[in-house]
């Protein structure tokens, strides 16, 4: 084994290497490497096509699965050609040249995936009485879990016309309807007040972001503004939710589905039950959020927040963190927690596998890359020295920590994260850095940077959780009622809104109508992710700070990917992660980082 936790990196590069996948936009070998992708591919179809043998035999579907997994780990459907392209967009988005390249392997990658998917969608079909022979088939058990989530998936499946019929239909009794009023809100302006005291005609999102000012008249403007856009469309909004919801009702009759949320489970590899005691367990303590508002409102001085003052910033935050900075912040803390961690981030910095500074032409926002096994994590970013910026760089660290510990563990069919776990990682890296940076901070700037990160953290998790329950509750009353009103409608959201935000948000006149713009409603019971994702990392930060080698185990369930679920992984750590304690764990981090909020505002005599 390596060494490398006390040595750090020599030369740090901005910039992303793509060498490792091609020289230039113009080498030769990306015809040649697109060439052999459509060739190993077309000699995986012309095998399997025809057969029936490995739908039947075990031992035949574990020699077609080995295939399988070869090809999607060296060449998937588009090869490095796809994945340099599409790098190369993101950080020359202006290049149409680039942007005709990528399109055209794009076209190229559809068709071959078309084609490929009879050997997925046959072995979605095998019947349940065989399902259960190949899942017990021991040479199938590195693929046991990928047959699990085919077949649980399957069982919702109806007829192959049925199916076809279903998603001819998908645009016109859903996604047109959520375009319309998606398409009508981003068409609306107003004039508003902006920070500098002059006024200008702003977008929806601008004034969203302004009704977060420390300027009372400048938030005061925006609400209204906001308030009035979403009274202008509340009338459409309604017949577009009851639409859609109406159109969830008939499809979930027609597949026979027990609850509302169950496909969303399944497709995130998610037992109904850890949903429902991660709801639970939140929702018992929405005193923490309530407790957290009250503070907020005796720091800003009013008896009561207005339900568009929840999120307005508080003090100051001006330290400074130009990259390199960040990095060696990251590497303290890395080292610290796990020498596996520096290792990786070595390499990342060695390997220029970072694009770090804003340009023109430059994608914005974060992310961090991977596709196929075979090739190297990316990261992007666009840092320009603030507290936001270094957590933002941990963040996308975290998930690249996660990539390359899977990497080294699992096979190509189990290489990514489920929905319901993909933020466990980031957020955990990000949680550690900040409390790395708050160590060496003064009272004041730890007061700014503790409301920052409670605010954000109530957000998360009490808000996407309030968000899940007002979801089905809403799904539950339509199917009761037929149809749902406005005021209904308003109402069932108030309700929800009051139970995570307490007596010390007033649920405002103009705010019952906030559903109208909320995209999340409308793509259906995903927001408890946001809140699982970070609620695992803050019970996994409570136990490696009781005991320091707990990381192993953190280790553990990183690597893990998706050879089993979330719950399976940590139940073989000796976690059960569907037990009410566990979210607890986490949960005591935001109500400890609440107390300690408190006192130093006592302290520093804010309150
Ligand atoms: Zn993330």
């Amino acid at each position: 084994m390596k060494k490398q936790s006390q040595r750090s990196p020599k030369k740090i590069a901005t910039t992303w290497e793509l060498k490792r996948l091609f020289e230039n936009d113009d080498d030769p070998k990306i015809e040649k490497n697109t060439k052999t992708v459509e060739q190993k591919n077309h000699a995986f179809i012309n095998k399997w096509k025809n057969r029936k043998d490995y739908l039947n035999d075990p031992a035949v579907l574990k020699k077609a699965l080995d295939e399988y997994e070869a090809l999607k780990k060296n060449y998937g459907t588009d090869g490095d050609a796809g994945y340099y392209f599409w790098l190369r967009t993101q950080i020359d988005r202006n290049n149409t040249d680039l942007k005709a390249k990528y399109n055209k392997i794009e076209e190229f990658s559809r068709k071959l995936e078309n084609e490929v998917q009879f050997f997925h969608l046959r072995i979605a079909r095998i019947p349940k009485a065989r399902q259960a022979v190949f899942l017990k088939y021991p040479g199938l058990k590195k693929y046991r879990h990928f047959l699990e989530r085919i077949f649980a998936e399957a069982q919702y499946m109806l007829g192959e016309n049925e199916e076809k019929i279903l998603n001819l239909k998908t645009a016109t009794s859903y996604s047109n309807w959520v375009r319309m009023t998606s398409d009508f809100l981003a068409k609306e302006e107003r004039k508003v007040l902006l920070e500098d005291g002059s006024s200008a005609v702003k977008t929806l999102s601008e004034i969203s972001s302004l009704t977060y000012s420390k300027n009372r008249k400048v938030r005061d403007i925006a609400a209204a503004a906001f308030n009035a856009i979403m009274e202008q469309h509340v009338d459409v909004a309604e017949v577009e939710v009851n639409s859609i919801l109406a159109n969830k009702k008939v499809d979930d009759e027609l597949r026979k589905v027990a609850r509302p949320d169950l496909l969303r489970h399944i497709s995130d590899d998610v037992e109904s039950e850890v949903v429902d005691s991660l709801v639970k367990a939140v929702s018992d303590r929405f005193h923490i959020s309530a407790d957290y508002y009250k503070l907020k409102s005796r720091l800003l001085g009013v008896k009561r927040l207005r339900y568009h003052e929840r999120n307005v910033e508080i003090g100051d935050i001006d330290l400074l963190y130009p990259y390199e900075k960040s990095i060696k912040l990251i590497y303290t803390v890395f080292n610290r927690l796990d020498s596996k961690f520096t290792e990786i981030l070595t390499e990342f910095i060695e390997n220029s596998q970072f694009d770090v500074h804003p340009r023109k032409g430059k994608g914005s926002g974060a992310f961090c890359v991977h596709h196929l096994i075979a090739q190297p994590t990316y990261i992007l970013l666009n840092h320009t020295d603030k507290l936001r910026d270094v957590l933002t760089l941990a963040h996308e660290l975290g998930h690249g920590v996660n990539n390359e510990l899977i990497r080294e563990k699992q096979n190509a069919l189990n290489f990514g994260t489920p929905t319901s776990t993909a933020e466990v990682a980031s957020t955990f890296m990000e949680d550690f850095v900040l409390q790395e940076i708050l160590r060496e901070a003064d009272d004041e700037l730890k007061f700014s940077i503790m409301v920052m990160k409670l605010n954000d953290d109530v957000s998360t998790i009490f808000r996407q959780i309030a968000c899940y329950t007002f979801e089905q509750e809403l799904h539950q009353e339509f199917r009761q009622k037929g149809y749902l009103s406005k005021q209904e409608i308003g109402k069932l959201f108030q309700k929800h809104m009051a139970a995570y935000m307490g007596d010390f948000v007033e649920q405002s006149k103009g705010s019952e109508n906030w559903w109208v713009y909320w995209n999340h409603i409308r793509y259906f019971f995903y927001v408890y992710s946001y809140a699982g994702g970070l609620l695992i990392s803050k019970s996994l930060q409570n136990s490696v700070k009781k005991d320091p080698g707990f990381i192993h185990k953190v280790k553990g369930f990183l690597a893990a990917g998706l050879s089993d679920s979330p719950k399976n992984i940590f139940g073989n750590l000796g976690i059960n992660i569907a037990d009410k304690s566990f979210w607890d764990k986490g949960l005591d981090e935001i109500e400890a980082l609440l107390e300690e909020t408190t006192s130093l505002a006592k302290k520093l005599g804010k309150i």
